[in-house]
């Protein structure tokens, strides 16, 4: 049996896992994420520890290099995580094992696994959107995984805001962008408290974390035409947010966009992850897959 290392890089947490499929694995690890050399360092050392492997799929935060032609193919691009920036995640990986590396963002690895495994079988040309210590959108265009000129950078959307909202963002590029005011770090600045902990706030925080969500995902629907929107993450568990995004979405298309999909209320169409918290590390499997079949991306 072929066995693949997969890993799911986040800007909180790493996963690593080794096994056939995510509905086959030899063993799991999750462990904060930290320097580039002591997380990268962790997952080689779990490699070397449950290997051998046929080939390693990568879905990392990013921003990431993604261009197979360029001399920093595979590296993490200019990053406010302190100590990322420049950091050569395959070269780390290629130096150990000598086997294919698929590499993509840590989304457009959990569209990938969604497609295959969740709420995107089926669907050719969908978007995968997590909500948590940022934001962050991928997906599936014609079958494969949207890049371009770098990739898709949906959590920095510019949009507008909420008439009663006076927070001012928390993005350092754009202060106010998407990410900037509906991220679970902005809800904790704007609210004084994480998003499981708001109590007699939740109602506010979800109607203006609503507001952003819904002009976000209506101008996806207008700028890409997904077949459906998967949208997940740690903030996506408040109370009524998926509901309450859906009519803010609806409201913002003002009926203009004319599918059966949406007429409905959108219940089929703005959906959470059918693989929950997994989608980013089955995505690794794919990527692995991928991998072999010579797509390094
Ligand atoms: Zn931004």
């Amino acid at each position: 049996m072929t066995r693949y290392g997969s890993i799911e890089g986040g800007g909180t947490k790493f996963v690593c896992a080794v096994g056939t499929g995510p509905e086959d694995l030899a063993a799991t690890i999750t462990y904060p994420t930290t320097n580039p050399e002591e997380t990268l360092g962790r997952a080689i050392a779990f490699f070397h520890e449950h290997g051998p492997l046929d080939a390693i799929g990568i879905a990392t935060f990013g921003p990431l290099d993604l261009d197979p032609s360029s001399t920093t193919y595979g590296h993490v691009r200019r990053t406010p995580k302190p100590g990322w920036s420049g950091t050569d995640v395959i070269g780390a990986f290629s130096s150990s094992f000598d086997v294919p590396i698929g590499f993509d963002t840590d989304v457009n690895g959990a569209a990938l696994g969604e497609r295959r495994w969740g709420a995107g079988r089926g669907l050719d040309t969908f978007i995968y959107i997590t909500v948590g210590t940022g934001i962050g959108g991928g997906g599936v265009i014609g079958g494969e995984p949207m890049h371009g000129l770098i990739h898709p950078e949906m959590g920095h959307l510019r949009l507008p805001r909420h008439p009663d909202d006076p927070y001012a963002g928390r993005c350092p590029f754009h202060g106010d962008c998407l990410e900037g005011v509906a991220s679970g770090p902005a809800i904790e600045d704007r609210w004084g408290a994480r998003s499981e902990d708001l109590g007699s706030k939740t109602e506010r925080a979800v109607e203006f974390e609503a507001f952003s969500l819904g002009y976000a995902v209506a101008d996806l629907v207008l700028a890409l035409s997904p077949e459906r929107i998967i949208i997940g993450g740690g903030v996506m568990h408040l109370p009524g947010l998926l509901e309450e995004t859906r009519l803010r979405m609806l409201e913002a298309l003002g009926g203009y966009v004319d599918s059966p999909a949406l007429v409905d209320g959108g219940e089929a169409f703005l959906v959470a992850p059918a693989l929950g918290n997994r989608s980013g590390i089955s995505g690794g499997f794919v990527l692995a897959e991928r991998a072999v079949a010579g797509l390094r991306r």
